[in-house]
């Protein structure tokens, strides 16, 4: 691909032939896991220096606002891999989750779950052999937190998704299945409604599925996607889609195969990656010793193969698989609190059961490297053919109702390029007057259109046409009306005919 940048060295390796990898063991129970999978990592002589750094609850109450002190960014930067503990944002103490800023902070823009059945971990679809990896775009989508209040009782996201960001997360699913040995893709979307935000996924998907032949690509709408879920999850074998669909599918697969305590994931970026459970911080059990560190054990697992250490990853994994079918030192949540083995405990077991075979059912998975995909650094990634500016909305606040709003703003255009088109409240065409029965709210959209429809709209007229509007209501938001390559840029109101 043209301006691609370089491929970065995934990891770094010190002049002893070690691997550096961040350790921030969080909040909660999270020094417990991440101390009983350092244990076990070492035990199987992965070679890794680990570099211990803080972020989370602490570094909040010490006043930090992000919650991640420099220091910790520094290394980060530094050593590219992260292992991490859950992290908290105390109430009162932060506005913005440290998960979420380390996420986005370094662009980890692909959250990999796998869900997989685990022996010895009985579920009511024990038996079925479900096995597969959901992919969420991780950066995007409503997650970019740009929410407003245009009016007292109103209240709106941007759902902001790019054709770079589907790009990376598309071809990392792609890649991710070739890197597995896996035959399948789904991708996940809601086009049928949103079809310029999920249906570029969609679009995406459709285009970058060509480069990859040997993989079957299949699209399916995310709510029939829960749904299979549910019903016939060995199916699937990989799931990419956006991050709210993502993120609420991805606790459903962890449901299907026993839940938070055994939910690994990885955030990938191209310049770093951070690998952590998906649980949280479990506040009630910290310091107890009781949690269940194999969800942090195959995080680690994932870590292992990212490093490129894939014998000693199925070594983790099998010891962990042989210790939960074994089932002679399992979790509360596994056996109940009576004859519950402690989270220390359950290491040692793993570390004891190091070498052996997984059981006869375990089938191993064959991996190797996965190519991280290199999308270009350019803002601007996709170039339009034509533009031409045809109108714009003005989002107004107005208690009138929506006769007299349309009353009061058709007039206004009177003189200009442009005529009023409609108004809309909550999506829905009212003015000129629809059959809507739509309960309406003081949050109404006057859309304008250019009279001529082959012409194409000044910025002054524009300008002018916004400030004749707003010296009689009151405005809230414009947006600019494009056609781009002959497409209109806008969806058009429900009842517009
Ligand atoms: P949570 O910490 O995941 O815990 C919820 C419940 O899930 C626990 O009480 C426990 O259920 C069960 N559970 C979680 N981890 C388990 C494990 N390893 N083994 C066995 N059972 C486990 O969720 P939360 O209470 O909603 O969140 C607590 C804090 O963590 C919050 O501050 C939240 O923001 C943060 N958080 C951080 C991350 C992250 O860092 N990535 C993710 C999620 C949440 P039982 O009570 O039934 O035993």
């Amino acid at each position: 691909m043209s301006g691609t940048p370089p491929h970065p060295p995934r990891y770094v390796l010190t002049p002893a032939g070690k691997k550096l990898v961040t350790v921030i063991p969080g909040d909660g129970v999270g020094p417990e896991i991440v101390q009983a999978t350092r244990r076990v990592l070492e035990a199987a002589h992965a070679p890794i220096e680990w570099r211990e750094r803080r972020a989370g609850a602490e570094v909040f109450r010490e006043g930090l606002a992000s919650g991640v002190p420099a220091s910790t960014v520094e290394s980060i930067r530094e050593t590219r891999v992260v292992l991490k503990g859950p992290l908290e944002t105390p109430v009162g103490f932060g506005e913005k989750s440290a998960n979420v800023t380390l996420r986005k902070l370094f662009e980890t823009y692909a959250n990999i779950r796998p869900v997989r059945e685990l022996p010895g971990v009985k579920t009511p679809y024990t038996g079925r052999g479900i096995d597969l990896v959901i992919v969420r775009e991780n950066v995007e989508d409503v997650y970019a937190g740009i929410e407003y209040r245009p009016t007292p009782g109103v209240a709106e996201a941007l759902k902001l998704v790019t054709r770079k960001g589907c790009e990376k997360v598309v071809r990392l699913a792609f890649e991710l299945a070739r890197a597995e040995g896996r035959k399948k893709v789904h991708c996940a979307t809601k086009s049928n409604i949103l079809k310029f935000t999920e249906g570029l996924l969609k679009r995406t998907f459709e285009d970058v599925s060509k480069e990859y032949p040997d993989i079957q690509a299949q699209h399916i709408i995310i709510d029939n996607c829960a749904h299979q879920l549910v019903k016939a999850p060995e199916q699937f074998d990989v799931i990419v889609t956006t991050n709210m669909n993502g993120d609420i599918i991805s606790d459903e697969g962890s449901a299907l195969v026993g839940g938070l305590g055994f939910a690994p994931s990885a955030n990938l970026g191209n310049d770093v990656s951070i690998f952590e459970a998906v649980h949280g911080s479990a506040p009630k059990y910290a310091g107890k010793n009781v949690i269940n560190p194999t969800a942090l054990l195959l995080t680690a697992v994932l870590l292992l193969r990212h490093l490129e250490e894939f014998d000693i990853a199925t070594q983790v994994e099998n010891a962990v698989v042989a210790t939960l079918a074994e089932g002679k030192v399992a979790t509360r949540d596994v056996v109940g609190d009576v004859i519950a083995a402690s989270t220390s405990a359950f290491a040692d077991a793993v570390i004891e059961n190091l070498g052996k075979a997984p059981p006869a059912d375990w089938k191993e998975r064959r991996y190797r490297a996965m190519r991280l995909p290199q999308v270009t650094s350019a803002p601007g990634m996709v170039v339009a053919r034509s533009r031409r500016t045809i109108g714009v909305d003005v989002f107004l606040e107005s208690t009138l109702s929506a006769a007299a709003l349309g009353g009061s703003v058709a007039p206004l255009a009177a003189g200009t390029p442009f005529k009023l088109h409609g108004i809309s409240n909550r999506g829905t065409k009212v003015y000129p007057p629809s059959e809507s029965m739509m309960d309406q709210v003081d949050h109404w959209q006057c859309r304008f259109l250019l009279s001529d429809p082959k012409a194409e709209a000044e910025e002054k007229a524009l300008l002018d046409l916004v400030q004749r509007v707003s010296a009689k209501h009151r405005w809230c938001a414009t947006q600019r009306l494009e056609e781009i390559d002959g497409e209109p840029n806008f969806t058009r109101p429900q009842a517009e005919d």
